[in-house]
């Protein structure tokens, strides 16, 4: 836990927000500012401060994430339509939040655009 991350709040319960999803390694949550119909968050629970970060030992848990946004597509209905999973790593890709999250954009032709 690192005191001042907003999604280490989310994940301990310190700051109230919806879970869409949880178990004992991640959560997932709406996003407050939502760029699609669906737009989801799915972060560890474990301060990880970007997928940089992510180490060998850290292979399950980034298989469990990716897992997750297809469960979540599958719970939002958008496995069938199509979805986009990402994550912006540092300061060029703008990373806002410094706690490692997917996005899961979907419900809408999204823009065909790599940036
Ligand atoms: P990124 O630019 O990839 O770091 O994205 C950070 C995302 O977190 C943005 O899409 C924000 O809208 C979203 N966000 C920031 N604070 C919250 C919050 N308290 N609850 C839900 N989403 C948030
Ligand atoms: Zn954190």
């Amino acid at each position: 836990m690192s005191s001042d991350c907003i999604f280490c709040k989310i994940a301990g319960g310190q700051l109230e927000t919806e879970l869409v999803y949880e178990d004992s390694e991640i959560v997932a949550f709406k996003d407050i500012n939502p760029q699609a119909p669906v737009h989801l968050l799915i972060i560890p629970r474990r301060h990880v401060p970007s997928l940089l970060d992510l180490q060998e030992d850290d292979a399950d848990l980034a298989g469990r994430l990716l897992l997750t946004a297809n469960r979540l597509a599958r719970t939002f209905k958008i496995d069938q339509s199509g979805y986009r999973v990402l994550t912006n790593c540092g300061k060029d890709a703008g990373q806002a939040v410094s706690h490692l999250h997917l996005h899961l954009l979907g419900g809408r032709p999204l823009l065909q655009t790599m940036g």
